[in-house]
């Protein structure tokens, strides 16, 4: 096991970040449990600021940022820009969040509402990742990125521990894979208390790349397409430092999915669940409905955001095109 995150550094950012996170909320599902006839327990992390668990890693970054650093920056729209520019706020440090032209209206306004500059450069992320690193080299700011970093994977391992404390029996946890911050850091926490719980990564069939890289033993670029799980898609990194070993060596199945099978945990959160899922959100759920993960006795589904554009999320309850 990866031995560049330990536990204590998990249980340190736990009680930094307490004062700005939402404790996690576990519920049974009785309609998944009576489906499944096993335990099966919803985590319901959309609950918090800002509709999605990154604020925990990006929080616990913020704070603990070199001193003299003039302020952070990421090219980030989604919930990794959200979280760092909300976590900024709080901790009174200057956010610049870099972005292409083409990014919509709603996701500017969404990042400045939470008080930080945005600046728009250029028609793609390749040349707003050229803005946010000359931030960095020429006017002191800090990068922080979304998944490959220490501080980050730490942040977001405190959902494990919470995971742990509440339901101390479970013993399978259904988590998100994009980059792999979430669950390594979820991975991390739990399996170096309780190694034997089993820990399945969940993502989508149309371009994963962490388990495209997985399967070829280093990380691999793979063709973005367009998916229900927006927050789900992006690369891992060819010179990936972090995520990469960790998931190898501690995430013990990945499962994906199809869009229809992604569009059923949506519509199975809203009608049976009483709950409003971006597609990346709500994979754990589709991953059992789709019956490609056999439950345990007592299984942990993540439920990680909601931030979807409610339009879609209409056409998706309605059954249009999905
Ligand atoms: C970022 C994100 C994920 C995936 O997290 P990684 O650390 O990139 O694997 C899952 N769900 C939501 C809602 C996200 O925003």
């Amino acid at each position: 096991m990866s031995t560049r995150i330990q536990l204590e550094d998990i249980q340190a950012a736990r009680e930094r970040i307490a004062p700005y996170i939402i404790p996690l909320q576990i519920t049974e599902s009785p309609s998944l449990s009576k489906q499944f006839s096993s335990n099966i327990l919803l985590a319901h992390e959309y609950l918090q600021t800002t509709g999605a668990f990154k604020l925990r890693g990006a929080m616990n970054s913020v704070l603990q940022l070199e001193p003299g650093t003039t302020g952070v920056t990421a090219v980030s729209t989604g919930n990794h820009g959200r979280a760092l520019a909300y976590s900024a706020q709080q901790a009174g440090v200057p956010c610049i969040i870099c972005m292409s032209e083409l990014v919509p209206r709603n996701k500017l306004e969404a990042i400045r509402t939470l008080g930080a500059e945005t600046r728009i450069i250029g028609k793609s992320q390749d040349e707003a990742e050229v803005e946010a690193r000359r931030l960095v080299s020429e006017e002191g700011y800090t990068m922080i990125p979304p998944f490959d970093h220490a501080q980050v994977i730490a942040g977001q391992g405190t959902l494990g521990l919470e995971m742990l404390d509440q339901e101390p029996d479970m013993d399978t946890v259904l988590v998100q894979l994009s980059g792999g911050g979430l669950i390594s850091g979820i991975a991390l926490a739990i399996k170096s208390q309780k190694p034997e719980v089993r820990i399945v990564g969940i993502s989508m069939e149309r371009g994963c790349a962490m388990a495209a890289s997985q399967k070829a033993g280093k990380p691999i670029e793979v063709e973005e397409l367009p998916t229900l799980a927006d927050s789900l898609g992006g690369g891992i990194g060819l010179d990936n430092q972090l995520t990469f070993d960790i998931v190898h060596d501690t995430v013990d199945e990945i499962v994906l999915l199809s869009e229809t099978e992604i569009a059923d945990g949506i519509r199975h959160a809203y009608f049976k669940e009483q709950v409003i899922l971006e597609g990346g959100g709500a994979v754990g759920i589709a991953a059992l409905l789709a019956g490609k993960v056999t439950p345990g006795a007592k299984t942990i589904v993540l439920l990680s955001g909601k931030n979807i554009d409610m339009e879609l999320h209409h056409k998706i309850i309605n059954g249009e095109g999905h």
